[in-house]
């Protein structure tokens, strides 16, 4: 979904190097320079506002994280949530999930998450959806060859279906398929942590959760 572009976003984010990257092909194989701590690094393609991303890095200060997003009003608004809580694991990176293998290298990020990402419901737009092959062989061109995991979440039906199958076709294994996570056990929810979407469409439907893994 797009966003009315803001304003304040680009002259916001020139203003924070220190939360929004530059010239990320620099920082191919480096990308532990631009954190405190050195730890794995889990990416989310598509972060939005960045609700994910920096409820993630709160919850986990011991992985750092990098939301990604083509839009810079809306990763405007995530970095003024890093800027704010003051986050020493967050990074922002404005550019289309596409160009992920032209930034990180091999086994560079540890895991990727995508949640409630743009449906695409029509055929003649399925390359876009960032469950189509194009963008797994990117996200797999970035894992490591063991433990190579990608996190998904939508409620959208079509998306979460065609998802699966793209996911099975590219060979992948799933380690878990949800199709109610707002009705699974405490224990998941409460680590769950929620995006604005998911607040948002969780009281009008079910909301599906797939984790799977790249194989050799
Ligand atoms: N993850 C957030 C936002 C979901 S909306 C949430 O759950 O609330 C989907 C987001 O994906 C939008 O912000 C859109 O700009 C972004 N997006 C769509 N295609 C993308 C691509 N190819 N690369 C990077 N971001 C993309």
């Amino acid at each position: 979904m797009r966003v009315r572009k803001k304003k304040w976003a680009e002259p916001y984010m020139a203003a924070h190097p220190e939360y929004v990257v530059n010239e990320p092909e620099k920082l191919v194989g480096k990308w532990e320079s631009r954190f405190k701590k050195s730890q794995p690094i889990h990416i989310e393609v598509g972060s939005g506002k960045g609700q994910f991303i920096i409820g993630m890095a709160k919850q986990n200060p011991d992985i750092n994280y990098i939301g990604i997003d083509m839009q810079e009003s809306v990763l405007a608004m995530a970095a003024q949530k890093a800027v704010e809580d003051q986050l020493d694991n967050v990074q922002l990176l404005l550019t289309d999930g596409a160009n992920v293998d032209t930034i990180f290298a091999k086994g560079e990020v540890a895991k990727v998450y995508l949640n409630f990402s743009d449906p695409w419901p029509k055929t003649r737009h399925a390359k876009r959806r960032l469950t189509y092959k194009t963008f797994l062989q990117s996200y797999e061109n970035i894992l490591p060859d063991d433990n190579a995991e990608l996190e998904f979440k939508t409620d959208n039906r079509g998306l979460f279906e065609y998802s699966l199958v793209s996911m099975n076709n590219y060979g992948m294994k799933f380690e878990m398929v949800n199709l109610d996570l707002h009705h699974s056990s405490e224990e998941v929810l409460e680590k769950n942590v929620e995006t604005e979407y998911e607040q948002k469409f969780k009281v009008k439907g079910p909301i599906y959760k797939i984790v799977a893994q790249f194989t050799k």
